[in-house]
């Protein structure tokens, strides 16, 4: 049957409609029912049941007039939310007669998902319900009467902002011309739109029966949306567990909509995908693997949803359950930044030249919650070894969604007293590794093509020119420019691009600094001194790991991280001419 292969299909007949029903997996596993949305047919969610169908038995319904269900007659009253519980009580009950099945939907099929999760009779037939994109009618008609009754400026921005989202649900409710517009042009330019506005993948959907599912489901509007505004339900609260998935670039619902929930589904997680809003097919791994989580824990199996997501920790919404590769990871800031992730319950690989380091990282991970975290001894510069390990956690772990290029050395001393091979060793490891980082690992992100983001940590040095650096500033300058000019490459493959910039970091980075043009004695004396400086100034690397979770999460280019480098950012733009005085200073030895 086309797009989801390998699946059984049938119909079930109920109220008069015949739905079209496709299983895939093994009926004896967990059953996973997906709903899809509007407008759209099951075909949407073919790239999710397909990654899910190795562990559970997968069931995808087209919503009555859609795909190859038929039609009400006639079509007025015949979309009611009530009239959907009956059908979705219809597939449950064949395809899973004794056993409570795992509800997810997307768009109208997550609106639809809510009332059978708040409604009392499909209680005992739902183990938990995955939301993506869809809120409760119910629950949107009292967020808005409570704004519109008790209406600050806040409120009364947060009401005007998801009006302006919602211009298409008052154009469905104008009578025929929607259905002229989908059945003509409209219909017609929809895969071009979704491929170009939403970034979709267009092959083999949407289907055929397009114009005539969305010239149906204009009656999903029509027949639920202003009564339930007018009379939404008191009592809408969730009898099951659920996940609400929300992406950060949908353009059709504000994440706002969302503040209330707690009180209406007390038993919930929160994931936040940066994504627009069809995500089953433009991130269709994230999707599953969350799914998958959520459902086996929920059936007493698998490891469970990572604490700090359940907890709803800071950011845990976000990373927790993705792929974290972090460099340099057995010191300082990249030990500080593997174990923030693993904090907020992302599986992480911490690199290193140094094995045990990143042994002893790995292992810390685990033991704050990381679902999962191996070490892995690499030594960032040597592009073979770099190219074996990224095929390495490919296959073990799939495709990182978060990449951290930190691995970076120390080296100080006037540009005559650096030799040529000084000149290779910082370069080697502070560029050459981050290009290393950026192709193997950047490119199985791109090859995905559901995006993902990479951090490659520069340094206040890369806009701070100083007499003392020419060697690390430039190596530093250079990951700045390359972490640009990547950015500006990947934009529109969804795959974000951030330079951290700390200035003085309290870290080992002084004790193992080489220092050019003196005798070794004297550069043993050096070390000592910059490391009691960086000491005395005291900024903690952990400070910097926030700032890295911040900056994935804000998708921001560049961060100067600690206040000197703020400092010398602002005046490397406003007032070049005081940052080149700054560096022909030589401080006392
Ligand atoms: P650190 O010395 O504490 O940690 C660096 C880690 O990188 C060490 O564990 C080291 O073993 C590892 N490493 C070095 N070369 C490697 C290689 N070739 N392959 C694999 N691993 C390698 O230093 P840190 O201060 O945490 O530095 C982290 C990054 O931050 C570096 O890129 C550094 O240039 C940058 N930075 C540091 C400061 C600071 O003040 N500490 C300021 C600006 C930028």
């Amino acid at each position: 049957m086309g797009l989801l292969r390998g699946a059984r299909e049938r119909w079930i007949r109920t109220g008069g409609i015949e739905l079209c029903v496709a299983e895939t997996g093994d009926p004896q596993r967990p059953t996973v029912v997906l709903v899809h949305g509007y407008p759209d047919s099951k075909e949407v969610w073919s790239e999710v049941a397909l990654r899910l169908a190795d562990r559970f038995h997968v069931v995808l319904y087209d919503v009555r007039g859609h795909g190859r269900s038929t039609a009400p007659v006639p079509l007025r009253g015949g979309f009611t939310l009530e009239k959907l519980t009956d059908d979705f009580l219809a597939v449950a009950d064949a395809v899973s007669p004794d056993r409570p099945v795992h509800l997810v939907g997307h768009d109208w099929g997550s609106v639809q998902g809510w009332e059978f999760a708040t409604v009392r009779r499909t209680e005992g037939r739902i183990a938990s319900f995955t939301s993506v994109s869809g809120p409760s009618l119910d629950h949107f008609g009292h967020w808005i009467k409570e704004r519109v009754g008790r209406p600050t400026p806040r409120r009364v921005g947060q009401l005007l902002g998801q009006g302006a989202r919602s211009w298409y649900v008052y154009l469905l409710h104008t009578p025929v011309l929607p259905e002229l517009a989908w059945r003509g042009p409209l219909g017609r330019r929809w895969p071009d739109l979704l491929r170009r506005v939403e970034k979709v993948s267009v092959e083999g959907y949407p289907t055929g029966s397009l114009p005539s599912d969305a010239a149906h489901g204009a009656w999903l509007y029509r027949d639920n949306v202003r009564s339930r505004m007018r009379r939404p339900r008191p009592d809408a609260h969730a009898h099951v567990p659920v996940q609400l998935i929300t992406p950060t670039g949908d353009a059709f619902l504000s994440e706002r909509l969302y503040d209330d929930l707690p009180r209406w589904a007390p038993r919930l997680v929160r994931r936040t995908l940066p994504a627009k809003h069809w995500v089953p097919r433009t991130r269709p791994d994230q999707l599953s693997a969350w799914i998958a989580e959520f459902v086996t824990a929920h059936e007493g199996e698998g490891a469970g949803v990572p604490p700090a997501v359940v907890s709803g920790r800071r950011y845990a919404d976000r990373f927790g359950g993705q792929l974290v590769l972090v460099t340099g990871a057995a010191s300082g800031i990249g030990r500080a930044t593997a174990l923030a992730f693993a904090e907020v319950g992302a599986r992480v690989v911490a690199v290193d030249r140094d094995a045990e380091g990143a042994a002893r990282t790995a292992e810390r991970a685990l033991r704050l919650g990381a679902p999962g975290a191996w070490p892995e001894a690499v030594d960032v510069s040597d592009e073979q070894a770099m190219e074996k390990l990224a095929a390495r956690v490919a296959a073990a772990h799939g495709t990182v969604d978060v990449l951290v290029n930190n691995a970076g050395i120390g080296l100080s001393g006037s540009f005559f007293d650096t030799t040529a091979d000084d000149w290779r060793k910082v370069l080697d490891v502070n560029l050459w590794g981050v290009i290393h980082g950026c192709r193997v690992f950047g490119r199985q992100m791109v090859e995905r093509g559901q995006g993902g983001h990479i951090v490659n940590t520069a340094s206040a040095a890369a806009f701070q020119p100083t007499r003392l650096l020419p060697a690390y500033g430039t190596s530093k300058a250079a990951v700045l420019m390359l972490s640009e000019s990547l950015r500006a490459e990947l934009a529109g493959r969804g795959v974000g691009v951030t330079a951290v910039c700390p200035g003085f970091v309290n870290t080992g980075i002084t004790s193992t600094a080489r220092f050019t043009g003196v005798s070794q004695a004297e550069e043993g004396r050096l070390r000592e001194r910059t490391a009691r400086r960086y000491a005395l100034r005291n900024y903690p690397p952990e400070k910097v790991a926030a700032a890295i979770l911040r900056a994935v999460v804000e998708n921001r280019a560049m961060v100067p991280v600690t206040p000197e480098a703020r400092v010398a950012h602002l005046l490397s733009r406003v007032a070049p001419g005081a940052l080149r005085a700054v560096a022909r200073v030589s401080p006392p030895l």
